[in-house]
């Protein structure tokens, strides 16, 4: 059993970027994370605007991503 972290809707095993953009989009405190493509789904807009997201939070180094 592998105790990563998985996205609540589809259980697919999340990357440590998805589990950051998951607080910066949804909550900080979030204890429950989304996969990129559940986010999509939950904002209604394509999986690839929620990656630019992702790029655009590490470009302004936010610490919730790691470098
Ligand atoms: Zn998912």
């Amino acid at each position: 059993m592998s105790d990563a972290t998985r996205c609540r809707v589809c259980g697919r095993e999340l990357t440590k970027d998805e589990i950051a953009v998951t607080k910066k989009l949804i909550c900080r405190g979030a204890v429950s994370f989304l996969c990129v493509s559940c986010l999509a789904e939950h904002f209604q807009v394509e999986p690839e605007e929620i990656r630019e997201r992702i790029a655009y939070f590490k470009s302004m180094g936010c610490t919730l991503f790691e470098k």
